[in-house]
């Protein structure tokens, strides 16, 4: 098989493309590089990549992919807000054209969408038929929206167009090859246990989320790409869990003093996040197995090694 990752160069991306050649397939990357890490491919043997924006790179790849992933996109609230046109582009402009793409080749389009759409959910655990409570013009809206109109670009190909497209949201994942500096709450936390810095807690860590190891992420982003289901699949551990209860986690698995520093909760941040999966369980066989502790350790390890690089 051929199969095409935009955002090959950043954290799910690259653990995507690595279990797709450690079978077999062939693999063509795009990227910008605007948040990802060459690092990330330095061990990926086989992979052809182009260097660039999605909607001006596409023309370059060769018209006989089987699967095409849409994976470029900053994912965290620092990031997305810093690079908002980009954020806004990337997963509308940046759909379009691979959605017209997979039009004219017949390739499967899968599009990674996000927990997000949901806003902060009036509903919990949320399902995929929950319409979410967005805010369409506060600070997170560059990032949400714009994914919300991506669903709504893939819907519209699916309906009107006859594309072979799969719609699937991702909750908060972490793991080796994420940037320990991009802001998100597993990597920093994990950062700030290793070098004996106080934890940065926004509002008073009662706020949850629910973490997937990127293994088992990375397993059912490949039932998705090679099933014919039009989606929308939540894709998530459904295990919840306070920052509160996440950052004492760490310090018993990582080490470190354990200080908590409270900071300001950001504009419209979710207070709550749980899957429901009863989806992804029927449709794709799919489950998490990596337990949230296991998964600390391991991305600890993998930090360990590549912050002292
Ligand atoms: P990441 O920032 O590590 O990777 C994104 C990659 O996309 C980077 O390598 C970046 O350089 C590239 N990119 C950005 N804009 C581009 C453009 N215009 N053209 C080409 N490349 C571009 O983020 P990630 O955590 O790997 O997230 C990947 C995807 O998964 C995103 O679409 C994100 O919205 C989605 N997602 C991730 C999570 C999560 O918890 N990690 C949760 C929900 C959804
Ligand atoms: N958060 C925090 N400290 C940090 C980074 C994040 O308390 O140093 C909080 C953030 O406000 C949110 C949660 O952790 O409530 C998850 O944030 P993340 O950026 O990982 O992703 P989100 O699920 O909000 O997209």
């Amino acid at each position: 098989m051929k199969v095409l990752i935009t955002g090959v160069g950043g954290f799910i991306g690259s653990n995507l493309a690595a279990a797709h050649l450690s079978q077999g397939h062939q693999v063509i990357g795009i990227d910008n590089f605007s948040t990802g890490n060459h690092e990330n491919l330095k061990e990926l043997q086989g992979l052809t990549l182009i260097e660039g924006g999605v909607i001006e790179s596409l023309g370059q790849v060769s018209e006989d992919v089987n699967i095409a992933y849409h994976f470029a996109s900053p994912a965290s609230p620092e990031k997305y807000m810093a690079l908002a046109m980009n954020t806004m582009e990337v997963n509308t402009g940046g759909t379009l054209s691979l959605l017209q793409f997979s039009k004219r080749t017949g390739a499967r389009f899968v599009f990674a969408s996000t927990s997000e759409i949901y806003g902060d959910p009036l509903v919990s655990p949320q399902t995929e038929d929950y319409w979410g409570n967005v805010n369409p013009i506060g600070p997170r809206s560059v990032y949400d929206e714009a994914k919300r109109f991506g669903e709504t670009l893939v819907a519209h190909f699916q309906r009107e167009e006859n594309v072979n497209a799969g719609i699937f949201r991702i909750f908060n994942t972490y793991g080796p090859n994420m940037d320990p500096f991009d802001g998100r709450v597993v990597s920093t936390f994990i950062r700030q246990a290793l070098k004996g810095e106080p934890f940065t807690v926004f509002g008073d860590g009662s706020q949850t989320r629910s973490f997937c190891y990127i293994d088992d992420l990375v397993r059912g982003i490949m039932a998705m790409g090679q099933s014919n289901h039009p989606g929308p699949i939540n894709l998530g551990n459904p295990r919840e869990n306070t920052l509160l209860e996440l950052a004492k986690m760490v310090t018993d698995i990582v080490g470190g003093s354990g200080e908590i520093k409270f900071l300001d909760l950001p504009q419209d941040d979710p207070k709550k996040r749980n899957p429901d999966i009863s989806k992804a369980r029927s449709i794709l066989g799919w489950e998490p197995t990596v337990s949230l502790e296991e998964g600390i350790q391991k991305t600890a390890t993998w930090m360990a090694k590549n912050l002292s690089a």
